[in-house]
C-alpha cells in the first residue's frame, strides 16, 4: 500500500529527553544528506522564542555528533524549525499549529504528527487534531511503549483508532529501524546458504542475549514501573525473534513482511511461568525512585516455545537485562550434532556448530565450525568464520534516521502493526507484574544461578567479548569466548 509522503513533519515533545538525544540529531543528519526538505513545527509546552529553539537544537547536534558539525546543515535545520507552543489539551494549540500547517507548507499538506510525548497523552492528541480537522491529513508515529498489557494496548488503539485507521498509525519499535536487524531478512532470504538449515530438522535451539552492563543509573521511577520484561522483551526482543524465525514473506511489501511475522508470533506460546528465570542485581532497591517492596526485575531469562510446522521443538532461549558483564545484542543458532562420533572424543567432546549473528554493538556474523587439530590424529578442533559487517560494508545509519525517513516516505515496513504487538503481550502476559521479588543477582554477572541452567546443564553457549581490551566480561561458567566480533 503506497501511503502519501509527508510535506511538514510536526513533532510533539520537541523540547523533551528523546528529541534531545535521539530525534534532532536523526533531524541534523538528514538534512545534511538532503533526506528532510519538508519544514518541520515543534509542539510543547516551554514558551520558546526561535533564538532559544535555535540554540536548543544546536546543543542537542554538537552534543551528539562525534564528527565535526557541518554548520550549514545545521542551519538549514534550524531556520526549518518553528516552535508552536500550549499545552495539548488546550484545543488553542491545535489551532496555532493548523494555522502554521498552512503557513508553511500550503492548506493541502499531508503532515507527519510524530508523539515523541508520554503515551498517556496520545490520545489528547489524537483528539485535538480531530477537533480541528487535521487527523484528514495526516499520519501518526507514536513512540513507545504502546501498552502495559495487552487491555491497555487495546484502549489506547481504541484512543487512535477513534481518528486514524491502521494504515495511518505508525508504532515505533526502535529496533525495527535498527539495520543490522532488517539484515536478518535479507541474510536469511537473500542466500541459499542458511536457509535449509533453518528449521528444526537442522537446528536444535536458538540463543538470543540482549545486555547492558549498566544498572538503571537515575531512571530508578521510569525503570520500576516497567520491568524488563516490557522495556525490552516485549517489544524489541520479540520483534527480532519474529526477524530470526518467520517464513519467507511473500513480497518485500511492508504489509507481507508483517504478515510473515504476525503469523510467527500468532505461533509463540504464551510463557509458562516455570520456563522463566527473573533477577534484580544487587543494590538495585536502594536506587532513588524504586519502591522498597518493589517486585519488578531488572533481568529475565525466559524460553519460547514456537508451536509452527518449521520450529516445533526448538526452544528459544531469551535472556535480557542490566549489571551484566557486557553491552550487546547477539543470536545464535546451535545446530544438531552430526549423526555418528567418526572422530576421536566422540560426540560427547565436540562443541556443535553454531551461527552467531550479532545485532549490536557491531553487527556481523560468526560461524564456528570444527575442523582437524594440526598433528597425529583426526581430532576435531573449533575454528570461527567470522566477518564484521563495518569492515566491509562501512558505518550504518543510526534508527532513528531510518525512522524518521520511513515515517516521511510513509514507508511503514519499520513499524509496528497492531495485531504483532497484541500477539506480543498475549505471549508475555503471564508473567507481567508477579507478587513475589525477583532472585538476586550480582553486578556483572549474567543473573540468578538458576538463568545459568535455562538452556540445559551446558548452559550457554560463550559470548566473545565485544572489547576485549576494557570490557569487564565474564564468559559464562565452563567455557571460554568465542571467535571475537570487536565493538
Ligand atoms: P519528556 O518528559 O522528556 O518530554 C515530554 C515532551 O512532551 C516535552 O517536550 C514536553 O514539553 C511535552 N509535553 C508533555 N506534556 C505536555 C502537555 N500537556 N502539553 C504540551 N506538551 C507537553 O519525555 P521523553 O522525551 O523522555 O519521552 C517521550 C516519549 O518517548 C515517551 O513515549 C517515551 O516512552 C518515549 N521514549 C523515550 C526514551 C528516552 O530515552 N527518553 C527512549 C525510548 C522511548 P515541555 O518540555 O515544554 O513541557
Amino acid at each position: 500500500m503506497t501511503a502519501p509522503a509527508g510535506d511538514v513533519l510536526v513533532l510533539f515533545g520537541i523540547t523533551g529527553d528523546l528529541a534531545k538525544k535521539m530525534i534532532i540529531p536523526a533531524l541534523y543528519q538528514l538534512v545534511r544528506r538532503g533526506e528532510l526538505t519538508v519544514p518541520v513545527l515543534g509542539v510543547a509546552r516551554s514558551d520558546w522564542d526561535d533564538d532559544q529553539l535555535r540554540a536548543h537544537i544546536a546543543d542537542c547536534v554538537r552534543a551528539a555528533v562525534d564528527q565535526e558539525v557541518d554548520e550549514a546543515a545545521l542551519e538549514r535545520l534550524q531556520r526549518s524549525t518553528h516552535l508552536v507552543s500550549g499545552d495539548y489539551a488546550d484545543p488553542a494549540v491545535f489551532t496555532k499549529l493548523a494555522d502554521a500547517i498552512t503557513a508553511e507548507a500550503g492548506p493541502s499538506a499531508f503532515a507527519v504528527h510524530y508523539l515523541a510525548v508520554p503515551p498517556s497523552l496520545f490520545g489528547t492528541v489524537a483528539d485535538g487534531l480531530a477537533g480541528v480537522g487535521l487527523h484528514t491529513r495526516s499520519r501518526l508515529v507514536v513512540e513507545k511503549p504502546f501498552g502495559r498489557d495487552l487491555a491497555s494496548a487495546r484502549a489506547l488503539q481504541a484512543l487512535l483508532a477513534k481518528h486514524y485507521p491502521e494504515d495511518r498509525i505508525f508504532r515505533v519499535d526502535h529496533f525495527l529501524g535498527k539495520e543490522p536487524v532488517e539484515d536478518l531478512l535479507v541474510l536469511r532470504f537473500a542466500n541459499t546458504l542458511l536457509e535449509p538449515l533453518w528449521s528444526r530438522q537442522w537446528i536444535d535451539r536458538f540463543e538470543i542475549t540482549m545486555a547492558e552492563d549498566f544498572d538503571v543509573a537515575d531512571r530508578g521511577s521510569f525503570y520500576d514501573a516497567v520491568g524488563t520484561v516490557r522495556d525490552v522483551v516485549q517489544n524489541h526482543l520479540l520483534q527480532v525473534m519474529a526477524y530470526l524465525l518467520m517464513d519467507a514473506p511473500l513480497s518485500d511489501a511492508a504489509d507481507d513482511q508483517r504478515d510473515a511475522k504476525f503469523r510467527l508470533l500468532r505461533s509463540v506460546r504464551r510463557l509458562d511461568p516455570a520456563d522463566v528465570v527473573r533477577g534484580r542485581y544487587d543494590g538495585y532497591l536502594e536506587t532513588p525512585g524504586v519502591a522498597p517492596d518493589s517486585t519488578t526485575e531488572t533481568f529475565v531469562a525466559a524460553t519460547f516455545r514456537v508451536d509452527d510446522w518449521r520450529w516445533a521443538g526448538v526452544p528459544v532461549h531469551v535472556r535480557a537485562g542490566k549489571a551484566l558483564p557486557d553491552t550487546l545484542l547477539d543470536l545464535v543458532a546451535v545446530l544438531r550434532p552430526p549423526p555418528r562420533a567418526l572422530f576421536a572424543g566422540g560426540l560427547g567432546a565436540m562443541r556443535p556448530d553454531r551461527i552467531r549473528l550479532r545485532v549490536q554493538p557491531r553487527a556481523g556474523i560468526a560461524i564456528t565450525l570444527l575442523a582437524k587439530q594440526p598433528g597425529q590424529g583426526d581430532v576435531p578442533t573449533e575454528i570461527p568464520l567470522t566477518v564484521d559487517f563495518r569492515e566491509v560494508l562501512g558505518p550504518v545509519h543510526a534508527p532513528y534516521e531510518r525512522i524518521f525517513a520511513d515515517a516521511l516516505a510513509g514507508d511503514p515496513a519499520h513499524f509496528a502493526r497492531m495485531d504483532t504487538i497484541e500477539q506480543a503481550w498475549r505471549i508475555v502476559e503471564p508473567i507481567l507484574d508477579p507478587a513475589t521479588p525477583p532472585a538476586r543477582y550480582g553486578r556483572g554477572t549474567w543473573g540468578p544461578e538458576a538463568a545459568e541452567r535455562l538452556p540445559g546443564p551446558e548452559g550457554w553457549v560463550p559470548l566473545p567479548p565485544t572489547a576485549p581490551s576494557t570490557s569487564s566480561a565474564t564468559p559464562s561458567p565452563g567455557a571460554a569466548p568465542e571467535g571475537a566480533l570487536a565493538r
